[in-house]
């Protein structure tokens, strides 16, 4: 009976960030915040802050397998 209701409005936690962000886009399965997307876009391939970028969207591309 202690069921707490579950809040659809805060949105989708991003896979970037991994903050609950209500505006963003979709890639496969997994959902990157407009404050990420915009600013992988604006990030230098050789800036330090792209790896972490690509480390981030290695999960959407490698999905959870169990095994
Ligand atoms: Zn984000």
């Amino acid at each position: 009976m202690n069921a707490i209701p579950k809040r659809d409005s805060i949105g989708e936690t991003c896979v970037v960030c991994e903050i609950p962000k209500d505006k963003g886009i979709h890639l496969y399965t997994s959902f990157i915040c407009t404050d990420c997307e915009t600013d992988m876009i604006q990030t230098e391939t050789n800036h330090p802050n792209y790896k972490f970028y690509l480390k981030q969207l290695r999960k959407v591309t490698q999905p959870t397998i169990f095994s």
